[in-house]
């Protein structure tokens, strides 16, 4: 006997065990399965003359065998060689998931089939063995695989006639709780393939019993059997948009993969005109587990005519849109064209433009109508929004700036830029921001006094990346945005007196030689109301964007912001100030450490020196 590999093991024993209340869902992964292995060969003879491939010699079976508790999936697609069987059934593909359950400590596996979907080991959950028979196109000899769970599995030599593989499942005896006797009734197969499998495109056929007349006679009935084909074969995107249901559009979400949550929205596209295609795209309601690693491929499956080309064509999805799962089939591509050629291919262009702008429009659809659905879409996908913004030097700006939003100081509501630029008032210059680690946090910065004391909103920056996209943006409907830590804020302020610029300056410039390289400038602040301090900065780089640089790993050049120290001359602190000036220089060194660090810390960065900053505190306490 041959050992699983230790994450196959692993899951097996999840399969095994498992609690999950929506075990048909085994059915739907080995149709799923073997039409896939029928696709192969479908798409071998399209581009192979020497194959022939007749519509009626490929189909999937179910048979049943009550008496014996036997459920038989069989295909008449590619097969597998002992090799195949070795490595596509003995090692677990989707390591991913595994890693995943690992961090979250998932107990009972309902997460990890209910995320992700398990393939071929979701049979585990119903059967105590599982036997597959199969033979490779091609190829002379069958080779048996089995198993009865984590111990292990053996292959052997086996008869088979054709090519194709026959999956056999030996269903488990009903327990207290569970009833697996339903997975034998032929009227319960019956539904579970209607509902997940209807739209596979080969025929799934089974035998069905019937009953009729008998012959010659007018009241005795017999039984017969009648092989039909349970699916309707067309796939989902060719119908039409009002003979489908919202639950229709789920189940193909969850067979096809894309994600096993429910998505947050459906876009079903039939474009005739220049190209034409149909599409079926989704934006899901959870972000993949995977999403933000290297791991994860952006794209859509792409369909010639019907037939699957590609699994993840990258090239019909702009960076932003990355979260968008689904399919596209055009009958104006060519099945035979290579990866490279594709990228240039003048349709494939034309598509993914159109799907670019169909997607943004229904983002703005969702924002105008359904407020509350998009805000929570932008919850989770909105940072790739705000990237969108930032990256390509900024030339998708105009497609997505109306698609922001941020939180602002006004009912600490999240708002966009138009909602914004609406209600300022007439004399505002500018679209003021702040930025900070969280809206509380921001909300308490003494930067944002006076801005607020006039009266204008705030928007609130929250995410790393916020100020360098709305740096890129520069100017929404001709207004500029501006940092409330700025220099200027375009506000009109009275001005303090010739002689107290004066007497202050000497302060002030003594102050900045205690501070020497650590501020640029000290001087009296016009935005401080209750604050006795504060750091404002010039120049391109903000203090937040220079936290959020160096704190990158692999930047190693740090950059700086010209930091400066305003101080509030109104304040109480200030008098004390200029007292020590006038009668005790140490002092002043004292208070101009004192006041630096809390500057600091109100911005949230780190002070120099934690040792001398309390001894200096202490001193002055005592
Ligand atoms: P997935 O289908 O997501 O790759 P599975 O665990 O369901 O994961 O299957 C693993 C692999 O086993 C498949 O990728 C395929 O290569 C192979 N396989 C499974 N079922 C069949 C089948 N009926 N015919 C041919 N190959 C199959």
């Amino acid at each position: 006997m041959k050992q699983f590999q230790a994450e196959s093991k692993r899951l097996l024993d999840l399969m095994i065990n498992s609690i999950y209340t929506h075990k048909e869902i085994f059915l739907r992964e080995l149709i799923s399965n073997a039409s896939d292995a029928i696709d192969k060969i479908y798409y071998k003879a399209l581009t192979d003359e020497t194959i022939n491939f007749n519509k009626e010699d490929y189909y999937i079976a179910i048979e049943v065998d009550k008496e014996n508790r036997l459920l038989k999936i069989s295909d008449t697609g590619i097969g597998m060689t002992p090799q195949e069987l070795e490595d596509n059934l003995g090692v677990i593909a989707k390591s991913g998931s595994l890693a995943f359950k690992q961090e979250n400590e998932i107990k009972d596996g309902y997460d990890i089939i209910g995320q992700f979907g398990v393939g071929f080991y979701s049979a585990f959950m119903v059967a105590d063995m599982v036997t597959v028979i199969s033979k490779a196109f091609g190829a002379t000899e069958a080779y048996k695989w089995e198993s009865r769970g984590a111990e292990g599995y053996t292959i052997e030599p086996a008869t088979k006639d054709n090519f194709g593989t026959e999956i056999i499942l030996k269903i488990k005896e009903n327990t207290e709780d569970e009833k697996f006797d339903e997975y034998l009734e032929e009227y319960r197969l019956r539904s579970i393939i209607k509902k997940h499998s209807d739209f596979i495109r080969y025929p799934i056929k089974m035998d069905v019993t019937r009953t009729r007349l008998k012959e010659g006679s007018e009241d005795e009935y017999e039984e017969y059997v009648e092989e039909q084909i349970i699916n309707s074969m067309v796939p989902i995107w060719k119908k039409n948009k009002n003979e489908l249901t919202q639950e229709d559009y789920e189940n193909f979400y969850n067979e096809k993969h894309y994600g096993f949550d429910k998505p947050l929205k459906h876009i079903h596209i039939s474009a005739e005109g220049l190209v034409n295609y149909r599409a079926i795209l989704y934006i899901p309601e959870t972000m993949p587990f995977d999403f933000y690693t290297k791991e994860y491929e952006k794209g859509l499956e792409l369909y010639s005519n019907g037939v699957l080309i590609m699994n993840k064509c990258a090239d019909l999805l702009p960076d932003y849109f990355s979260f968008v799962k689904g399919m596209v089939d055009s009958e104006d591509l060519s099945l035979n064209i290579s990866r490279e050629l594709l990228q240039h291919d003048r349709q494939l262009k034309v598509i993914a433009k159109n799907i670019k702008n169909r997607i943004k429009s229904e983002l703005e659809k969702l924002l105008k109508n359904e407020r509350e659905k998009y805000e929570k879409f932008y919850e989770t996908f909105g940072r790739q929004l705000k990237y969108g913004v930032y990256s390509d030097f900024g030339s998708n700006k105009d497609t997505l700036q109306d698609l922001l939003l941020f939180p602002s100081s006004k009912e600490k509501k999240m708002v966009t830029l138009a909602e914004y630029v609406s209600r300022m008032p007439e004399e505002q210059k500018y679209i003021y921001y702040a930025a900070g680690e969280t809206v509380d946090r921001i909300d308490k910065l003494p930067q944002t006094e006076l801005v607020k004391d006039k009266g204008y909103e705030i928007l609130y920056f929250t995410d790393d990346v916020d100020e360098f996209a709305i740096k890129m943006l520069g100017v929404y409907q001709e207004k500029e945005f501006k940092s409330v830590s700025s220099g200027d804020l375009g506000i009109e302020e009275e001005k303090a007196s010739e002689e107290e610029e004066k007497d202050n300056k000497e302060l002030f410039d003594y102050m900045k030689s205690i501070l020497e390289g650590k501020v640029k400038e000290v001087r009296a602040s016009k935005r401080l109301k209750n604050h006795p301090v504060c750091l404002a900065n010039e120049g391109e780089i903000s203090i937040e964007m220079e936290r959020i640089l160096n704190s990158m790993p692999y930047n190693e050049e740090k950059v700086k912001a010209d930091k400066i120290l305003e101080l509030n001359i109104n304040h109480p602190m200030f008098n004390s100030l200029k007292d020590a000036f006038d009668n005790d220089k140490e002092k002043v060194k004292i208070y101009t450490d004192l006041l630096y660090n809390q500057a600091l810390l109100i911005e949230g960065l780190p002070i120099e020196d934690p040792v001398e900053f309390t001894n200096n505190m202490w001193k002055i306490m005592s």
